[in-house]
């Protein structure tokens, strides 16, 4: 068993779906073994603890892409993408600058719509 990208692959020359190197990722063979057949292309197994390890019948789940990618909008893989784009921030050069620039523009627009904020509350109190 090899480890790449995070997942374990098993070496199956004889697999329809396997890699150039003949390798299939573990994951999809418990799937393929639970379900007596080979899984199509659309399908894809997902890690129900995010452990692309954790390879037991229990912690997988078939889905299909469409909806493998919409789950993981939701839930992790959006607040995974923003803690690289966060890490990438923090080694870049520029963007310690950018990142003032940023918060500046924040901070105005805050107080704008402060300001909005309490003029509608002003009319308010001077209508009633
Ligand atoms: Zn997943």
């Amino acid at each position: 068993m090899i480890k790449k990208h995070g997942y374990c692959f098993i070496y199956s020359p004889k697999h329809p779906n396997k890699n150039c190197k003949g390798y299939v990722r573990e994951h999809r063979l418990v799937m393929e073994k639970h379900l007596g057949r080979y899984l199509t292309k659309d399908e894809i197994v997902h890690h129900k603890n995010e452990d692309k390890t954790d390879n037991m019948i229990e912690n997988l789940d078939l889905t299909t892409q469409a909806k493998h990618a919409r789950n993981h909008m939701i839930g992790h893989k959006l607040s995974e993408e923003t803690r690289m784009k966060m890490s990438k921030a923090k080694k870049g050069k520029n963007s310690p600058r950018k990142g003032v620039r940023l918060s500046d523009d924040t901070k105005k627009r805050i107080s704008e719509s402060q300001k909005r904020y309490w003029n509608s509350k002003n009319i308010n109190t001077t209508n009633a």
